[in-house]
């Protein structure tokens, strides 16, 4: 047998490695705590971070919460309360997560701290300790209904992951970027932002896109908003296309900014990222922004559930239609009719 420097790494430094890729930055693992509180049927979410998430992550919710048997399996590999098998995948999810990895993956880099009491349960609640990929400790606790998602010490056992981090100001740009998407995405869920002890953004949850606009970008931005409101309905002009309906808020051209994260596009009230949907904005706006500006925007645009393949990469939230020149036109056409209407752009040449 000759020497080799190949050697098998052991299961532990294997796990560390794929967390640290899944778990990239402060602002992953407030994507994935949120999206579980919102699976979790929360009308209210308050996430408070430090140091732009690289000391302390707090995601509290008053969901469904969890008894102590459900969060002892909650942070084990690849257990989810949303899905049984691939059939249940292969009808199509309405929950954000469903491989059941967050968890575990958050506490293989990470302190967390879970507290929770399931909803209308007497008595204590649960506290878990889980660390480094293990459970530390497990015991009862006094908490509301919901459940709270510490994360501590944040990639204190990959340094490589932590070199990587930005400065708290970025990484703060980011989770702020990540909250703000899903409180716009869910106006019916009173949403709030905490950052070093400063409230950032409050929303009321009380269902209303505009009003959750105004407290998230506050009254300059909501106040020169207008409302898009499109559908295929008989005798309209609403050409053929994957999209059902296009709604929510576009602003006056005046109102801009040099980057595009206030150009938000949802579908099905998913986040996701499109540069055809992007053009197609820019085209409705005829060139009434200036050069390098963008709009504000918040639209949902709804297709029908079988049509778009959400589950294939539930990382990635770039969007792709078989029919991307039916869904530009349609979403220009949208936009454009709205700002037409205000009389901000000129009637443009025959669309196309
Ligand atoms: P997934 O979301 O893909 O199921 P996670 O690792 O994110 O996987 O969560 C594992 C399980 O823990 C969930 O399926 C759910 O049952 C439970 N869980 C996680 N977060 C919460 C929460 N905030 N409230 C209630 N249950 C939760
Ligand atoms: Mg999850």
């Amino acid at each position: 047998m000759t020497d080799t420097d190949i050697k098998q790494l052991d299961e532990r430094t294997v796990q560390r490695i794929a967390a640290g890729e899944v778990v990239e930055r402060p602002a992953s693992a407030v994507k994935e705590l949120v999206e579980n509180s919102l699976d979790a049927d929360a009308s209210r979410i308050d996430v408070a971070v430090e140091a732009g998430g690289t000391e302390s992550i707090r995601v509290r919710d008053d969901g469904q919460g969890m008894n102590e048997v459900d969060v002892r399996a909650a942070v084990r590999e690849h257990t989810t309360s949303k899905i049984d098998d691939v059939s249940d995948l292969e009808a199509g999810v309405a929950t954000l997560g469903f491989r059941g990895e967050a968890l575990h993956t958050i506490g293989a880099v990470a302190r967390l701290t879970i507290t929770t009491k399931p909803r209308g349960a007497e008595g204590a609640g649960t506290e878990l300790v889980f660390v480094d990929g293990e459970v530390e400790s497990v015991g009862p606790a006094g908490c509301p209904e919901g459940t709270t998602v510490e994360v501590t010490d944040l990639f204190f056992n990959t340094p490589a992951r932590k070199k990587y981090l930005k400065t708290e100001t970025t990484e703060f740009t980011h989770v702020n970027r990540v909250v703000t998407q899903y409180a716009l995405a869910n106006p019916d869920v009173a949403v709030s932002l905490e950052h070093d002890g400063r409230e950032v953004f409050s929303t009321t949850g009380q269902g209303d896109l505009q009003s959750t606009i105004l407290s998230v970008y506050g009254t300059d931005v909501a106040t020169n908003m207008i409302a898009v409101d499109a559908e295929p309905a008989v005798g309209s002009e609403f050409p053929e296309g994957p999209l059902d309906g296009i709604s929510g808020y576009v602003s006056h051209p005046e109102t801009n900014r040099s980057t595009r994260e206030y150009v938000s596009t949802f579908i099905n009230g998913r986040y996701v990222t499109s540069g055809a949907a992007r053009e197609a904005i820019m085209d409705a706006y005829d060139g009434q922004l200036g050069n390098g500006r963008y709009p504000f925007v918040v639209l949902d645009l709804s297709v029908p559930a079988d049509t778009v393949d959400v589950n294939v990469h539930p990382r990635k939230m770039e969007v792709r239609f078989d029919d991307e020149a039916g869904f530009k036109r349609q979403l220009e056409t949208a936009v454009e009719d709205a700002l037409l209407e205000h009389g901000l752009v000129r009637s443009s040449a025959p669309r196309g």
